[in-house]
Formats: structure tokens, C-alpha cells, sequence
């Protein structure tokens, strides 16, 4: 299947899911997440603030910052490019460009030190390779951050045999 072919079966699987029952599926997800010996190890978390069709980052982004960790969340800063910034708390979001709530206040610059990202995505493979929604920021981002531990996530329903990838395609270390 090409990229385009499957992000429409994605889309058209999510149809089918209320935002209850999407709600109910996030919270397992990101239990297993919080539990992770990589986040429980981690100092620094690259998180992403979810849209309502994603798997709610929400509490897990507040729980992390609360256990003293320091995330992080991108920050759209062109049609190619995203930047990263830490989160504080509720108070220091604001609607960016794509209606994604992001952080104000200065770049996070050194990079090397985000131990591990959590990763969305539209689909995922067992392999780690990685369907977004087509605009490649994740792919240009993670380039800059070779070691950081990648983490996809997604529903189950987003999880297929086999993601198409080429040349820029950044795969992650595992899929939750
Ligand atoms: P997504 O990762 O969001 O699913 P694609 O993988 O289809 O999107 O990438 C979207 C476009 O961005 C493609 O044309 C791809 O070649 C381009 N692209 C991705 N990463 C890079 C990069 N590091 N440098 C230049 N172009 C890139
Ligand atoms: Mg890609």
C-alpha cells in the first residue's frame, strides 16, 4: 500500500471509534507508558500535546513534569520544520499554527540531552517504521536526535504488518 492509500484506511478505522472509546484506549496506552523503565529513567521527555482523534498525551505530559522530569513539546515553526520547548504548565500553552496547543518561551537547544521522545503517529509497523500525517516534520526533527529513544504510539487499530518507508523515514526503537 502506498503512504497516501494507507493514511485513508487509517483515517476511515478511526471513523469507527467514538472519542469515549478512544478515551478508554488512551488510558491504557499511556499507563504502559508511564511505567516504562525508559521514561521512568529519563530526566528529559519529548512529549507531543495531542489532537483529539491522537492518544491523549495530556495527563501523562502533566504526570511526567509533576515526578520532577523536564518535558518537552514541539513547536511548529514553518511548513518544514519543528522546534522543541519545555512545558511548565497549562498556563504557558498557546494555539499554534496547526491548532496544536504548544509552549511559549525560548527553544530547547541541546538536543543531545532528551533521553527518550514519544513519537505519534498515523501508523506504525512491528519494525518501527512510522506513517505521520505527511508533512515529514518528524522525520526532519528526529534526524537532529540520533540517540535520543524513540517510542511510537498509537491506537491498536493504527498498527499494520507493514509501513511503506523511504530515504528520510526515521523509524523508532519500539512501538507501544
Ligand atoms: P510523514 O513522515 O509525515 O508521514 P513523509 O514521510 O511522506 O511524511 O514525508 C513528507 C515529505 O517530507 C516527503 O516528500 C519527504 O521526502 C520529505 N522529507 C522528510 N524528511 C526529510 C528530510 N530530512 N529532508 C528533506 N525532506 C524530507
Ligand atoms: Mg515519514
Amino acid at each position: 500500500m502506498e503512504k497516501n492509500e494507507l493514511r485513508k484506511e487509517i483515517r476511515s478505522r478511526k471513523r469507527q471509534f467514538s472519542a469515549e472509546e478512544l478515551r478508554v484506549q488512551s488510558l491504557s496506552l499511556i499507563s504502559r507508558l508511564l511505567v516504562h523503565p525508559r521514561i521512568e529513567q529519563a530526566n528529559t521527555v519529548m512529549l507531543y500535546h495531542s489532537l483529539p482523534d491522537e492518544v491523549d498525551t495530556h495527563t501523562a505530559i502533566d504526570r511526567l513534569a509533576a515526578c520532577g522530569k523536564r518535558v518537552l513539546l514541539p513547536v511548529v515553526l514553518d511548513e518544514e520544520r519543528m522546534e522543541v520547548r519545555e512545558y511548565r504548565d497549562q498556563a504557558c500553552l498557546q494555539t499554534g499554527s496547526m491548532n496544536i496547543l504548544e509552549p511559549m518561551g525560548r527553544p530547547f537547544q541541546t538536543l543531545e540531552e532528551i533521553d527518550v521522545i514519544v513519537v505519534p503517529g498515523m501508523s506504525f509497523d512491528a519494525d518501527g517504521h512510522r506513517l505521520g500525517r505527511g508533512k515529514g516534520y518528524y522525520d526532519r526533527f528526529l534526524q537532529q536526535v540520533p540517540k535520543a529513544y524513540k517510542i511510537g504510539i498509537c491506537f491498536d487499530f493504527q498498527k499494520v504488518d507493514y509501513v511503506p518507508s523511504d530515504q528520510y523515514d526515521i523509524p523508532v526503537n519500539e512501538v507501544i
